[in-house]
């Protein structure tokens, strides 16, 4: 249409969201499909968060609160940020969105000019490139192979730092590959960042929790004080405390950031909402026991489909370190013919295909910057993915 902007037109909706779509639409015409293409867990919100909730709600805290969080929920982060990553913020380096994508595209808004350059390795969570688009920045996408564990290197964000550098996207672990960068590699980032004063750090850390095999998680704030003044932590209740519907996200960073997308954010949204913040607390407040109940069924599951995809001939697959994802290569079924005769040139025919003849909807990996690989969530039952996994074994020996 005529009247939509110039700038919307740059940016396509997110590709996961349409995959979901599909799959629902054709199970609405009684297709039997598998849908592992969202991220999100099949978990339940804890019991002790829903409680809180209720308790706000039946204490009257159903006003606006301060825009960007209320002190309740912010000491509860500072507290978080001091005991589980060594980070010294105040309440002041707070601020709250609703969920973590808000935080994230508040953080762009407040600070990207036209021609800003935003450095984003690849493979990368959908949604940065077109917020970069969306908030008038140039998203400069980098290719981090599975050579370097789709992860990027000192050598290789050297090469991509140019004048009009405003941000480096980092998010470990990752949504797609599950990769998680170690405090040695997080270092050695550091230390090109150290030579380039201009540019800010994202650090997308919204899979903390959800980790494997003893990984251990680091964030680059912590890894290096001296770059503090300069990295927004952003981090969120989502995933963790399986709260994707309440709609809470966080940040950590310098307070000039911190006020500047607070100001944003009362000119859009104003706070979110008062009810999830009162969850929220309790969830960074109460027990995390749940964490490792939930990671270890996350790990058996893990196990169960990166055990069928290395067995399938034509796939093959890293081990993540943590997120609940896994992104297969599928270079081995590229120029392969289906039943009805069609060649598989990339990993969406690839996808489309998995979807037509078996019913199970994944997320190509050109979506997420990265072919030929698909994505799959595993954060859905045991038996649904030993039916995916079975399918697409099938899907796989029927090439030619
Ligand atoms: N960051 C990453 C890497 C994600 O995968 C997601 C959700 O898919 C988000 C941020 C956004 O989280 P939220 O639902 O809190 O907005």
């Amino acid at each position: 249409r005529e009247s939509l902007s110039a700038r919307l037109k740059t940016v396509k909706p997110s590709p996961t969201i349409a995959i979901t779509r599909l799959a629902a639409e054709l199970r609405r015409n009684g297709k039997n499909i598998v849908a592992l293409s969202q991220g999100e867990p099949d978990f339940d919100t804890p019991d002790h968060i829903k409680a809180a909730a209720k308790n706000a709600i039946d204490n009257g805290e159903t006003k606006y609160t301060d825009v960007d969080g209320t002190p309740a929920l912010k000491r509860a982060i500072v507290d978080k940020f001091k005991n589980e990553n060594e980070l010294d913020y105040e309440v002041a380096n707070i601020s709250v969105g609703t969920g973590g994508k808000q935080v994230i595209f508040n953080a762009f808004s407040a600070t990207l000019d036209q021609g800003d350059e935003v450095i984003i390795p690849a493979p990368y969570w959908v949604s940065y490139p077109d917020m970069v688009l969306l908030t008038g920045g140039v998203p400069v996408t980098v290719s981090c192979g599975e050579k370097s564990g789709f992860k990027l290197t000192a050598e290789v964000l050297e090469g991509a730092i140019t004048p009009r550098t405003k941000w480096l996207v980092l998010n470990s672990p990752s949504n797609p590959t599950g990769a998680g960068y170690s405090a040695a590699e997080l270092k050695a980032i550091a230390e090109v960042l150290l030579r380039h004063p201009r540019v800010l750090v994202m650090t997308d850390d919204m899979y903390e929790h959800i980790r494997y095999d003893g990984w251990e998680f680091h964030t680059i704030a912590a890894v290096e004080p001296r770059l503090r003044e300069r990295v927004l932590t952003c981090n969120g209740v989502s995933k963790a405390y399986a709260m994707t519907g309440w709609r809470i996200g966080y940040a950590g960073g310098p307070v000039d950031l911190i006020r500047a997308m607070g100001t944003i954010q009362s000119q859009s949204t104003t706070n979110p909402s008062s009810v999830s913040q009162a969850a929220a607390v309790a969830a960074l407040t109460g027990p995390l026991d749940f964490l490792a109940e939930r990671n270890a069924v996350f790990q058996e599951r893990r196990d169960l489909c990166l055990a069928a995809f290395n067995g399938i001939d034509g796939l093959s697959c890293k081990t993540p370190d943590g997120a609940f994802y896994l992104f297969p290569s599928c270079a081995g079924v590229i120029g392969k013919q289906v039943p009805n005769g069609k060649v598989l040139v990339t990993d969406v025919d690839f996808a489309t295909y998995l979807l037509e003849s078996v019913g199970v909807a994944v997320v190509p990996g050109s979506a997420f910057g990265l072919g030929p690989y698909f994505r799959i969530s595993f954060a859905t039952s045991t038996d649904r993915l030993r039916d995916a996994c079975e399918r697409i074994a099938d899907a796989c020996a029927s090439l030619k």
